[in-house]
């Protein structure tokens, strides 16, 4: 049996159920699993089996309270004929890498991956823990988060979900993805603010006491969707441990032969999701995090000193804009040896002083980690690259990752055979990526996805085809001060 507690030790032990409900930990902290759990065939026992097989064996481990026909029906429902691929996950070798592309999803990012499935993690949790309340799902989003949130709970019953995005702060695709949403239960809201107004508003609401209460009265409470909720960090993992056999299963790699794994890094939830992979049996020499030019991460890797007083760059790969990676939390945890008061003495210094520096010990098993970051040229050059030698097309994310890889291994000599976590299809990214195509583009987004097809050839994705063409089904704008008010006219 495996459970969940919090890292920061002051929550009580929770089973999987109980930690995908609650989301966070009443201290704050994050859920951890007490120990771990690994394939104990060995990867080479899963060669041959197809994506869903493999997500059902990581799963059940990780969610070992949960019935085999419920993992099995969450894991059925999820990865069907939604995906664009029939293998979920392709493992693409080009330019002396394997790229793991996770955006054949309805909403063409990695975020599909978890979040098609930890909405069926969450109403069967409900019903085994037998907990009756409708469950709204309140997401603060600048693009990618929201509308796959959108995607994974619309019409899943016993949920409602409201998606709060910065009025002016998403791009034009990723604003008619989500005002476009289908399913009686789905709200959107735009917010007359920036992303962190969003946040800020969110974070409130779920801390005041009062409006719980009364929601608890009707009938409803509170939870949430992002990388927090250990629901959507145990899907990841599934990824990792079916590349592994796959390039088994290809005689690229013997069983228990070392890979690296690289990761275009915001949250730290997917590169996290690596470091479990490897303790299910998946051989990692480096784990490879790659920044932008919000590379705090890049300097803790290389310092051990995290420091967010810095300034803050908007740039064209968007979702790794962030400063404030979440899931760090959950790895010092583990190479810490579980130490809840060393993690809160950190989390309490990055509140107070806005940084901290991790122990020696830690510093040193930080060492299967590398770090390196690219800037916006270096993202554009890297695409115009890969796409002139090898006719293949990434978008800024992956970008970012494969000059950071390149730059490693120039500098290491190091020829282990390497993932790279593939997170967007570049016509998510339309601007950007024509730029890095054809210096004369102009347009719409719309026209530029039309212009990207015409000169690569590649299908638009499903989900972005004809965006500008659909009906707008979701019209609000509030003032930012307002979102509260507004949930107690609609809820209570
Ligand atoms: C969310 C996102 C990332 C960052 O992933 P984390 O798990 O937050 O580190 C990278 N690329 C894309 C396209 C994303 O949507």
């Amino acid at each position: 049996m495996i459970d969940y507690k919090s890292t920061r030790g002051h929550d009580e032990i929770k089973n999987s159920a109980q930690a995908i409900i609650q989301g966070i930990a009443k201290d704050k902290g994050l859920f951890v699993p007490r120990s771990i759990p690994a394939i104990e065939g060995g990867i080479g026992s899963l060669v041959g089996r197809d994506y869903k097989d493999i997500a059902y064996e990581v799963l059940s481990r990780f969610l070992s309270d949960f019935s085999k026909e419920d993992i099995l029906d969450a894991v059925q429902k999820a990865y069907d004929s939604k995906f664009e691929k029939d293998e979920i996950v392709p493992l693409i070798e080009k330019g002396g890498v394997h790229f793991l592309e996770l955006y054949h999803g309805k909403t063409s990012a990695f975020k599909d991956m978890a979040l098609s499935i930890l909405p069926h993690l969450l109403t069967k949790s409900l019903k085994k823990e037998k907990e009756n309340k409708k469950i709204i799902i309140l997401t603060a989003t600048s693009g990618d988060t929201g509308k796959a949130a959108l995607e994974g709970f619309a019409d899943v019953e016993n949920t409602e979900i409201i998606v709060y995005y910065p009025v002016d702060g998403v791009s034009q695709v990723q604003r008619m993805q989500m005002i476009t949403q289908e399913g009686k239960n789905t709200h959107v809201v735009a917010i007359k603010g920036n992303f962190d107004n969003a946040q800020t508003g969110v974070k409130n609401i779920f801390s005041d006491d009062v409006f719980n209460k009364g929601l608890n009265d009707k009938g409803y409470m509170l939870s949430s969707a992002n990388s927090i909720n250990i629901g959507r960090l145990v899907p990841q993992v599934a990824y990792y441990v079916y590349a592994y056999a796959q390039l088994i299963g290809a005689g690229k790699i013997k069983d228990g032969e070392s890979i690296n794994i690289v990761v275009p890094t915001g949250n730290f939830g997917n590169i996290l999701a690596a470091y479990y992979a490897s303790h299910m049996g998946v051989k990692v020499h480096k784990f490879i995090c790659a920044s932008n030019k919000n590379k705090v991460l890049t300097d803790f890797i290389n310092t051990g000193i995290y420091d967010i007083n810095r300034q803050f760059y908007v740039t064209n790969s968007p979702s790794m804009d962030i400063l404030i990676s979440s899931n760090l939390e959950r790895l010092l945890y583990h190479l810490s040896d579980g130490k809840e008061e060393v993690i809160r003495e950190l989390m309490l210094q990055l509140e107070n002083e806005k940084k901290y520096e991790i122990p020696d010990d830690v510093k040193e098993r930080m060492k299967i980690f590398a770090a390196g970051f690219a800037d916006e040229q270096d993202t554009i050059e890297a695409i115009k690259d890969l796409y002139q030698r090898e006719n293949y097309l990434m978008d800024t994310h992956t970008a970012v990752a494969y000059d950071v890889y390149s730059k490693y291994k120039e500098n290491t000599k190091d020829d282990t055979i390497t993932i790279i976590a593939s997170t967007a299809s570049p016509y998510k990214f339309s601007n950007s990526v024509i730029a890095a195509l054809d210096e004369e583009a102009s347009g719409t987004e719309f026209e530029l996805v039309q212009q990207l097809e015409k000169i690569t050839g590649i299908p638009i994705p499903k989900g972005l085809k004809d965006l500008d063409k659909k009906e707008v089904l979701h019209h609000r704008v509030i003032e930012k001060e307002d979102m509260l008010k507004e949930l107690e006219k609609a809820y209570l």
